[in-house]
């Protein structure tokens, strides 16, 4: 059964694209800038490899069918990576260009120009003519990670089952990039074109020991695409109180459910790119007021410098050096405020609470972003799988796990990484697996 979810109208008026799509005279110029680098630094900055210089170089001749089979070959999810990837400090950000104090070529949105024009034709995947084979590979999650897996083995001629918790596939590509990067709608399109290779997908699945135990029956391998947990819980003096609300779940909520969009004052915990999404998400839903609170100063925060401008333009402000203690909450049980500490170094550089500077934050919604925490329980239900400061330990080169059943990829082997890490990983698994199967099935035909 394909995707059934529409965007709510309103969504979508709140949401709009952040970057302006591409036509195709602005496409044209800006493809003929490419000076075709032969060793295209900017290809060796992106983690899929994508030949950049090559597809630039269709788009400028007019090939745009051709420009999107090459920019596919090396990554499924090229529509949600032209939209979601750091360019800036990825393949933009290693473009010669840059040494001739030029703007660099703007390859996520002629990338996106000629994906979008592709899905504009209706044509599918290119498939490779690959035998049907009867091996079974399931990948469990339908994040980036599990949908580069299986389209790969797919390609191969594998048979390939996704298997999601959710009801709807696609991970964070779905439910936790925000609206205005990348529409729940844009990302289950490409997952479409992967069901059309013939992926089949098992929504609204929990695995649980006992269908572990059952997967590793049903199927000769299986891949871990889990990608983490829930977020950390804000450990504080009313933190469970039910205005408190995760930011995977706000943005999920906003995406594909009900919206919560009766806050006027917003304090969002943490300074990630989660929590500037999360932050102006509250921005764009109503709220009057958005705060992020951090507990290090401006130096330190770990969003990129384009989110964290972006939320300045936006309207968020912020305040540094500050951390939050307990959540208040009125007599007649809502939300009221957050009282905060200021924070600082002391000698040893260690963060400390600095004295008698409790302050308080009026919000009526606080959106915690500190963090997800790793898949623990589940994971440990696979026997023998070795695990490191709560992530999966692979070969980096396949993909292999230290059960030889299982390998794994995204998030849940490298901490949280970007949708295209999770996308490399996923086929450098599917090739890891697929060499397996290969080197099996010559072996039984002597
Ligand atoms: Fe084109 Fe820049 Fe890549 Fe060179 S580095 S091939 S100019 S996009």
């Amino acid at each position: 059964m394909s995707n059934v979810f529409e965007e709510r109208p309103e969504i979508a008026r709140r949401f709009p694209d952040l970057h302006q799509a591409m036509g195709p005279q602005q496409a044209t110029v800006e493809s003929n800038r490419c000076l075709n680098c032969f060793d295209a630094p900017c290809t060796a900055a992106c983690p899929t490899h994508i030949d950049v210089p090559g597809f630039i170089k269709k788009i400028a001749s007019g090939n745009l069918r051709g420009s999107a089979a090459r920019i596919l070959e090396a990554n499924v999810l090229a529509e949600s990576c032209s939209r979601v990837c750091p360019v800036e400090v990825l393949c933009e950000g290693s473009c010669v260009m840059h040494h001739y104090n030029r703007k660099p070529i703007e390859i996520g949105r002629l990338q996106r120009f000629a994906m979008e024009s592709f899905y504009a034709s209706g044509a599918g995947i290119p498939t490779r003519g690959a035998v049907e084979r009867t091996e079974k590979i399931a990948c469990i999650g339908a994040g980036p990670a599990s949908l580069a897996c299986a389209a790969e083995l797919r390609l191969q001629g594998f048979q390939v089952t996704v298997i999601d918790k959710r009801a709807l596939p696609g991970g964070l590509n779905t439910y936790g990039v925000a609206e205005y990067k990348l529409r729940a709608t844009d990302s289950l399109r490409e997952i479409e074109m992967i069901r059309g290779l013939g992926v089949e997908f098992r929504t609204a699945e929990i695995v649980d020991d006992d269908a572990v135990a059952d997967l590793e029956r049903e199927f000769d391998f299986i891949f871990l695409g889990v990608g983490l947990g829930t977020m950390h819980r804000l450990d504080i003096p009313g933190g469970d109180h039910r205005g408190v609300v995760d930011a995977l779940e706000y943005i999920a909520a906003y995406k594909t459910g009900e919206p919560r969009n009766d806050a006027k004052s917003v304090a969002v915990i943490g300074a990630g790119n989660t929590a500037i999404d999360a932050a102006v998400a509250a921005k764009r839903l109503g709220a009057a007021e958005v705060k992020i609170l951090y507990r290090r100063d401006e130096k330190s925060i770990s969003a990129f410098d384009f989110e964290f401008d972006h939320a300045i333009r936006e309207g968020v402000g912020f305040l540094w050096c500050t951390l939050p203690i307990a959540v208040n909450i009125a007599a007649d049980g809502t939300l009221e405020s957050l009282t905060c500490v200021r924070t600082d170094l002391n000698e040893e550089s260690e963060l400390v609470k600095t004295e008698d500077t409790e302050f308080a934050v009026s919000c009526d919604l606080v959106i915690p972003a500190i963090g997800q925490s790793p898949l623990i329980e589940f994971l440990s239900t696979v026997r023998g799988l070795k695990m490191e400061r709560g992530r999966i330990v692979v070969n980096r080169a396949t993909g292999e796990t230290s059960n030889a059943k299982y390998f794994a990829g995204g998030d849940c082997v490298n901490g949280g990484r970007e949708v295209v890490d999770a996308v490399a990983d996923g086929k450098r698994a599917a090739l890891g697996i697929a060499a397996q199967l290969h080197v099996a099935m010559e072996a039984a035909h002597g």
